[in-house]
């Protein structure tokens, strides 16, 4: 395939959703496959919705996607500037180009008008189109009122006549009856143009090969065709993304189908602690397939394996145990050091401190049992706190009396203390006499265990308890099992404590 030319274009109106990012994706994909470029370029052109913490949000989004751009608004590129309102003369220029050759007009409809217009046939059950009275202005008579100031926007003409067909890659032709064609606005009165117009202009000016974009444009894709046709262009190649389902897989998914521990917003998933490549994973296959297995790719995969053609119109259903599945997968193959750099922000933002080293140790025995790094304060906050201190009604195992489980704390004690200080980096060497110390006492492991396990962590989930021990230390260990076998003893002489 000949090198791309292909853009993301986002309105920087909200925050940066996984529609936007698959988006970008396969734009960045398909640019690096073939060796072409990937444009960035704003489109502010609604100046009321825009603001620049979004398009800040956008830009941070796709660093951290790691979905770079070759040619935007911060780095630069030969089509300068690429935020649409620094472009508002090139537009101008074009509206007035297709007013020159018969594909324009200058409307000077007052909104009131237009708005009566609408409600008429909104009662009348008649389409919702311009009803054309500008269109039949004498053209000379309409440059002398612009040229007098009035106010007025551009519109396209569209064919009364006959019909457009459009080809979308996944969909094939689509036909459309050209008097179903609204003659859009294409400038507004304030001299700003609308995507419809500005969009196309910025695609040829730019070179733009090949154009994704979700499919509610759908609609006015024929409108945009037809544009692109007044103006005698190539038109790109056009791909109308699929869109996303909720969960459930009935309805379109929206930011309101979530729960706290999920996001659409990609910022949104960064901070509930996924990491990017899990995210660019689960985006890339909503819509697409990229083989016959689901094991993660790397991004090299990813970019070798994407086609076009394997791309579906097909409605994606967000599924965030895919999500899930695909983080636990990527968290366990990091190194415990890239582990402890990518789950430190985490412990920050809980407060804690972390110490470099410690997180590091920590690292690895945590490594399994997580599914995103924030899961990573739960299971392992407690090495960055002073000791918890449980009460006895926390310590109690099921099936076990305070007065056995004073006896097993004391002994676990009187084992571990057996164990020198050298020896106690070692986990194995804690484990063997604590198992034949369950041996002995004739209980359960899973008993034994967690109430050392609550009584050194303060908690009933924590990382593997020998290795937990290692790292807390024979000092702190034994320190905590002694207080925990104190509280235990308080409560063996009230009776009915029993759990
Ligand atoms: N600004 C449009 C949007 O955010 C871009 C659509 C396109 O990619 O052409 O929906």
């Amino acid at each position: 395939m000949k090198p791309v030319r292909v853009r993301m274009a986002p309105s920087p109106t909200g925050h940066f959703h996984i529609g936007g990012a698959r988006t970008a994706m396969y734009n960045f994909l398909l640019a690096r496959q073939t060796g072409g470029q990937f444009i960035l370029r704003i489109e502010d052109t609604d100046r009321k919705r825009n603001t620049p913490e979004a398009q800040a949000e956008l830009m941070e989004a796709l660093h951290w996607l790691g979905l770079q751009w070759d040619e935007g608004p911060d780095v630069g590129g030969p089509h300068a500037p690429y935020t649409q309102t620094a472009r508002k003369d090139i537009y101008l220029a074009h509206a007035q180009q297709l007013i020159a050759s018969g594909h324009a007009y200058r409307c000077f409809c007052a909104p009131e008008r237009l708005q009566r217009m609408r409600a008429e046939q909104l009662r009348s059950r008649a389409p919702l189109q311009y009803d054309g009275l500008c269109r039949r202005l004498d053209p000379a008579e309409a440059t002398a009122r612009a040229a007098a100031g009035e106010p007025h926007t551009i519109r396209f003409m569209t064919p009364d006549t006959g019909t457009t067909t459009v080809h979308d890659y996944l969909r094939g032709d689509i036909t459309v009856e050209n008097r179903n064609i609204d003659d859009y606005i294409l400038v507004k009165s304030d001299g700003f143009a609308l995507y419809h117009l500005a969009a196309m202009v910025d695609d040829h000016l730019m070179g733009i090969s090949h154009v994704f974009r979700s499919s509610e444009w759908l609609g006015t894709f024929p409108l945009h065709a037809l544009i692109i046709r007044a103006f005698g262009w190539q038109e790109p190649v056009w791909v109308h993304l699929s869109v996303f389902l909720k969960p459930t897989g009935k309805g379109k998914m929206s930011k309101r189908d979530v729960t706290s521990e999920q996001s659409i917003f990609v910022l949104g998933l960064r901070d509930l602690g996924y990491l990017p490549e899990a995210v660019n994973n689960w985006i890339a296959l909503m819509g697409a397939s990229f083989g016959p297995e689901e094991t993660p790719l790397t991004m090299d995969e990813l970019i070798e394996r994407f086609s076009l053609d394997h791309l579906t119109p097909a409605a994606a259903r967000v599924n965030f145990e895919k999500l899930d599945h695909f983080n636990g997968l990527y968290l366990r193959k990091l190194s415990p050091p890239d582990l402890a750099q990518r789950v430190r922000p985490f412990f920050e933002r809980a407060g804690l401190a972390p110490d470099e080293d410690l997180l590091r140790r920590i690292a690895p025995i945590i490594q399994e049992r997580i599914v995103t790094l924030d899961d990573a304060i739960d299971m392992a906050g407690f090495f960055f706190r002073p000791a918890s201190r449980p009460p006895a009604a926390e310590l109690l195992q099921k099936g076990m009396t305070a007065a056995q489980s004073v006896v097993a704390l004391e002994q676990a004690r009187a084992a571990l203390a057996a164990v020198s200080e050298a020896e106690f980096g070692d986990h194995a060497a804690l484990e063997a006499p604590l198992r034949a110390l369950v041996e002995r006492l004739g209980l359960k492991a899973g008993q034994v265990f967690g109430l050392l396990r609550v009584a050194v962590t303060g908690q009933r989930v924590s990382p593997p308890l020998f290795e937990t021990m290692v790292i807390v230390g024979r000092e702190q260990t034994l320190a905590r099992l002694h207080w925990a076998e104190g509280q235990l003893r308080a409560a063996a002489v009230q009776p009915a404590i029993d759990t």
